[in-house]
């Protein structure tokens, strides 16, 4: 065999090489370009759609728990100053795990807000409601 036909032998064999992909959606082999993700555009769509959904889902709750947290701050702290347990707290509906901000004093206390409502741990299962005045 001449070298030319070597060659184009080799250029033959070449396109078998090429690793077969899976769809991201449905799992579907992929033909086409290397950094193709998807078998179709209706794949390529209903995947991001999904995904945009999760996200538009984790948002919205955070967001809901977070105003949440606000009003029962507001709902407790009639006064502007007002000493909670914790228990009042959860039996509201209470989620310490959000809030917007936080801040430490120097000497150690921790405030933390849910927008302008704050509250601060000052002794077991007791917090001091408070508001944030700086707006
Ligand atoms: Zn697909």
């Amino acid at each position: 065999m001449s070298l030319p036909a070597l060659a184009a032998a080799k250029r033959n064999i070449a396109p078998a090489l090429t690793e077969i992909r899976a769809c991201l959606e449905c799992g579907d082999a992929i033909h086409g370009r290397a950094d193709k993700k998807f078998c179709s555009d209706l794949c390529r769509v209903a995947f991001n759609n999904r995904l945009n959904c999760d996200e538009t889902n984790y948002v919205r709750n955070v967001n809901h728990a977070l105003r949440k947290n606000r009003r029962i701050l507001i709902e407790l702290n009639t006064s502007g100053k007002t000493k909670i347990s914790r228990e009042k707290l959860l039996r509201k509906g209470f989620d310490f795990g959000y809030f917007t901000s936080s801040y430490q004093t120097k000497d150690g206390a921790i405030y933390y807000y849910c927008y302008e409502q704050g509250y601060l741990p000052i002794e077991k299962e007791y917090y001091l409601l408070v508001v944030k005045q700086e707006f």
